[in-house]
Formats: structure tokens, C-alpha cells, sequence
């Protein structure tokens, strides 16, 4: 293999946690010369605040090494829409994304060319009007991620999946893309920075239904970690959800 898509949550970190034997899995795939890139469907964080909190985890990464889902949307939108003038709802992350690339950005509905929403923890009556007008009016809707909901330290949360769903009822129309995992924007734009064959890479996560199902979609050789959202009394696992199961990243030694 000659590179590899590493999900972060559950994976490589929990919170502000190292998973066990995560840190000595990355080293192993480095020192065969494996190339990665780290993915997260998070739309709220930047790739900066990733980077950092890998670092004080003792794994260290470039910006560049590090995808989330707001950074994903921000370059599949400039890519494929180069000329649309675009109204974001969702996190400053999102914003910073954006502002990397040469989009550009309206804070009048009825002006977007394309709609684009993430997770936005302040949004209210007024945000949802102001998806519902850019829809009205034409917008293309892009999702970052469908997640559904998020497990936090304090309990679940509503994830950005809610937030497109909330918007979508309003205007009776669903996203037209969506670019987190499992969706293709997320895949191609890791394939693109990893500049590689879908046969010679791996995808490694924690979560059959996002990790697990985009490397299938693509071709790619699926692992499964065991260290977040499933574990080993799990029924998925009767179903050989991935091509290889391991306890967590340190047994990746087994695949190499
Ligand atoms: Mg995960």
C-alpha cells in the first residue's frame, strides 16, 4: 500500500484523547513509506486546531496532511463552480475555508449562485429563512456532511445532517451534494492530495457507514478500527463490514 486516508474521531483521538496504540500505528505506516492524510467530517474545526491537537497527541501533521469536511466543500465548490457567488451558513471554520480559495461570498440569500451549509451551533429562525431564500432563489445546496447526530463528552448533539434536514423541509428540496464522508467530494479531493491510485490506498476508520463505505465506493482497501463506534461484541461484525478488522492501529503491523 502505498498510502493510506486515517479518520481522526474514534480512530486517532477521542476529545482530547490519544486512542491507544493510535500514535504507534502511524509511526509503523510511516516507516514502511506509506503515504496519509488525515480525514474528519467536522465542519466546525479548522485544519489548523486538528493539526494542533495531533501535535500535543505526539503525532505530528502538516495543515495539508489534514481534510475536514468544510475544507473538502470549500474546494470541490471553487472547482466546480468557479464563477458562483456563494452564502455559507455554518462555522468560522467554514468561513476560513472559504477564504483560502477565490470565492466569492454573499451575505444576501437572494444574490448565491450556490448555497453552502455546515454545522452552525447558533443556528436559529433566522438562519433557516435565510437557507430557505437562497434555495427560493435558485442556490445549488451543498452540504458539508450528513451527519445525523455526535456523541460529545456531555452528551449527543444535533449534527450537520439535522441542520440540512431542517433547511431542506423549509424549501422541500434535497441537498444537491453533499461533500463529507461517504460522498465522492471527500474521497476525490484525498485521492487528489495523495496523488494515488485508489487500489494502492487504504482507508482506516471507525465508521462502517462513512470510513468503511466511501473506501468501498471508490475501490479502496477498507480497515476497520475497533476503537470507536464499534467494538467486538458488535452484531455489524457478522457482516464482514471491511475488508480487515483490527483492535486499532497498532495492528495495522499484521497488513503491511
Ligand atoms: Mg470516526
Amino acid at each position: 500500500m502505498e498510502s493510506a486516508i486515517i479518520d481522526l474521531d474514534g480512530t486517532v483521538y477521542r476529545s482530547q484523547t490519544v486512542i491507544p496504540g493510535a500514535r504507534e500505528g502511524i509511526e509503523l505506516l510511516r516507516d514502511a513509506g506509506v503515504d496519509i492524510v488525515f480525514v474528519t467530517n467536522s465542519s466546525t474545526k479548522t485544519r489548523e486546531t486538528c493539526q494542533e491537537r495531533l501535535a500535543s497527541l505526539g503525532i505530528e501533521a502538516s495543515v495539508d496532511d489534514i481534510l475536514t469536511s468544510a475544507s473538502v466543500t470549500a474546494t470541490y465548490v471553487s472547482r466546480e463552480y468557479p464563477t458562483a457567488t456563494v452564502s455559507t451558513i455554518g462555522s468560522t471554520a467554514l468561513d476560513q475555508e472559504f477564504a483560502h480559495t477565490d470565492t466569492k461570498l454573499t451575505a444576501d440569500p437572494a444574490e448565491a449562485d450556490v448555497l453552502v451549509v455546515g454545522k452552525d451551533r447558533s443556528f436559529d429562525f433566522q438562519t433557516l429563512t435565510h437557507g430557505l431564500r437562497a434555495i427560493e432563489s435558485g442556490a445549488t445546496f451543498i452540504g458539508t456532511n450528513e451527519d445525523r447526530k455526535v456523541p460529545t463528552d456531555t452528551g449527543t448533539i444535533p449534527g450537520c445532517g439535522a441542520l440540512l434536514a431542517a433547511i431542506g423541509y423549509a424549501a422541500d428540496r434535497d441537498p444537491d451534494q453533499i461533500c463529507g464522508k461517504p460522498h465522492d467530494p471527500m474521497i476525490e479531493v484525498s485521492l487528489d492530495r495523495l496523488g494515488t491510485d485508489p487500489a494502492d490506498c487504504m482507508v482506516i476508520g471507525d465508521n462502517p457507514e462513512t470510513d468503511i463505505e466511501m473506501g468501498r465506493r471508490a475501490g479502496l482497501t477498507t480497515v476497520l478500527v475497533l476503537t470507536g463506534l464499534v467494538d467486538r461484541t458488535d452484531r455489524r461484525l457478522e457482516a464482514e463490514p471491511a475488508d480487515h478488522v483490527v483492535d486499532s492501529l497498532e495492528a495495522l503491523s499484521s497488513l503491511l
